[in-house]
This record gives structure tokens, C-alpha cells and sequence, in this order.
């Protein structure tokens, strides 16, 4: 039996896996973290990859290590291309390297199970755990970290014209900078059809008020 299994090992399930380990709530052999992906973090690598990301849009406050300048004393902060902006976003390297330090430290990757729950139940004082391979874990807590990442909704409006419009979380798109027509192109498109209406919308006001 485990102390802890965390469902999800993306960054909130290996920021609550690094708290436990690093404030000695439990040990290494007593947790574990089941995720289908080879490595943590797999999901949030693929998508920031996907869009081509070099700055994180939070601060440099957010990470996954416990103390709040963790991220910060990493890399000397006078370095312009670490951090961004009076927030100090950090380039996505810059936050990748630091989870990579912070996983080590913790040798979260020890605690790592392959694999996708697909159930999970209460017997007395203890959580049961199954997994799609057919394993079955026993823990005393059970913390769910498995988002809404992978969940694709289209909505109904753009249903229609499915084959223009690309999702995130879609396996078919690789990378937005692989899109035709490019994404620049599909803003600048955007602003002068904008351009247009405005023009057309203030002659139309001038005309009813003379
Ligand atoms: C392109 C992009 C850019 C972003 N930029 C930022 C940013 O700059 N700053 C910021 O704060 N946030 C950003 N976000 C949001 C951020 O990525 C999410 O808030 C974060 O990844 C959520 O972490 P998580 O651990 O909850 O989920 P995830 O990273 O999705 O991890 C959940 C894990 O659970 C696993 N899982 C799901 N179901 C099961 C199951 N049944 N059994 C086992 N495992 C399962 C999944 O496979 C996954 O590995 C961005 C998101 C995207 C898409």
C-alpha cells in the first residue's frame, strides 16, 4: 500500500509530488504518480511547443518548485533573456531547465507509473486504484491532478467549417507555425477586414448624422 498516488503528472501533479517529497510528507517508495506519458510534463512540453511559445504568459512566480523565488534564483535575473516584462515571465527554456532541476532533486521520476486510470474506488479507509493494464495500487490519499488538457471541444459554430478551424489540443496539429495560410497572415486578413468595417461603420454614422 502507498501513502500517496497522484492521477496526472503534468505540473500541478509534479508540483504536489515535489511538496510532498520535499517537506518529508512522505518518502519516494511511498508515492507514486500514474501518467499515461513517458516523462512529467509531457503535455505542457507538446502544446508550449506546438504554439512556438519563448515567453510564459504568468509570472516568474509560477513554477513548481515550493519557495516563490525558486524560478527567480535559478538564473541570474539581470540576464534579459531569462525573464520578460516588469513580471519577469520567463522565457519557456528558462522554466523547462527549472522543472528539470526541480524533478531531479525530488527524483520524481522514481515515483513514475506509465499508465491511464480508469477507475478508481473506496474500500473503508482506503483508495483502489486500477489502471488500462490491468494493475490495481492501494493508497491512503488519492489526489486527482489530470486536468482538462486533453479534453478537445469544438463548438458549434465552428463545426461547420471543421476543416478551417485547428484545435490546441488536436493530435493532427503539430505546429501553429506549419499552419496555411500562416497565422500572421490569418491576423493581418483579420485587421484589414476590421479596417474596412470601421471605415464603412463611420461613413454610415456621418451620413444619418450629416
Ligand atoms: C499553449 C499553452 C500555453 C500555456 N501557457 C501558460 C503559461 O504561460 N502560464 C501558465 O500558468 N499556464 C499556461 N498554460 C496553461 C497550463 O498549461 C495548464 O494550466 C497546466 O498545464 C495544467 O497543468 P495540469 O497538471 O493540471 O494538467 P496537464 O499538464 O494537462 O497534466 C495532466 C496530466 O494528467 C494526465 N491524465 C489525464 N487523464 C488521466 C488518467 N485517467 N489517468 C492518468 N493520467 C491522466 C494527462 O495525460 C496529463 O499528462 C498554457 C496552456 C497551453 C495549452
Amino acid at each position: 500500500m502507498y501513502e500517496w498516488i497522484i492521477i496526472g503528472g503534468g505540473i500541478h501533479g509534479c508540483t504536489i509530488g515535489n511538496y510532498l517529497i520535499k517537506y518529508e510528507k512522505t518518502t519516494i517508495q511511498n508515492l507514486i504518480i500514474i501518467d499515461p506519458h513517458q516523462e512529467p510534463m509531457e503535455k505542457w512540453r507538446a502544446y508550449t511547443d506546438k504554439i512556438g511559445m519563448e515567453y510564459l504568459r504568468s509570472p516568474s512566480v509560477h513554477h513548481i518548485d515550493v519557495p516563490v523565488f525558486s524560478l527567480q534564483n535559478f538564473r541570474n535575473p539581470t540576464d534579459y533573456t531569462a525573464f520578460y516584462g516588469q513580471y519577469k515571465r520567463p522565457s519557456l527554456q528558462l522554466f523547462n531547465e527549472h522543472c528539470e532541476k526541480v524533478l531531479q532533486q525530488a527524483q520524481l521520476k522514481k515515483c513514475w507509473k506509465q499508465g491511464r486510470v480508469i477507475r478508481v474506488y473506496r474500500d473503508l479507509d482506503k483508495w483502489i486504484v486500477q489502471t488500462d493494464d490491468g494493475q490495481s495500487f492501494i493508497t491512503k490519499n488519492l489526489v486527482l491532478s489530470v486536468s482538462v488538457n486533453e479534453k478537445l471541444h469544438i463548438p458549434e459554430w465552428a463545426k461547420e467549417s471543421s476543416n478551417d478551424v485547428k484545435h490546441i489540443f488536436s493530435e493532427k496539429l503539430l505546429r501553429l507555425s506549419e499552419l496555411t495560410p500562416s497565422i500572421v497572415e490569418v491576423v493581418i486578413a483579420s485587421l484589414l477586414k476590421l479596417y474596412c468595417w470601421l471605415q464603412d461603420s463611420t461613413q454610415i454614422f456621418q451620413m444619418n448624422h450629416g
